[in-house]
């Protein structure tokens, strides 16, 4: 009797979700990447978040298009 061992695409992750955006680079630290702070947003003032860098730990406020790209994004 023979086996057939079907080899190819079945394992293979389809659809990953990360299609956000990269985070810009700290205009400081040119290495590092800057994180999305939400600590002060809430309800009903989602767009609030600010940027901050691990880096020299400084807050940096995104640009109106920053805000419309990232603010929404899972
Ligand atoms: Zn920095």
């Amino acid at each position: 009797m023979t086996v057939v061992r079907r080899v190819g695409p079945g394992g293979a992750h389809a659809g990953d979700d990360d299609a956000m955006d990269p985070p810009p680079t700290c205009p400081n630290c040119p290495d590092r990447l800057l994180w999305k702070d939400t600590r002060e947003t809430g309800p009903g003032k989602e767009d609030s978040w600010f940027w901050f860098c691990t880096g020299c730990h400084q807050a940096y406020v995104p640009t109106p298009d920053q805000k419309l790209r990232f603010t929404y994004a899972a």
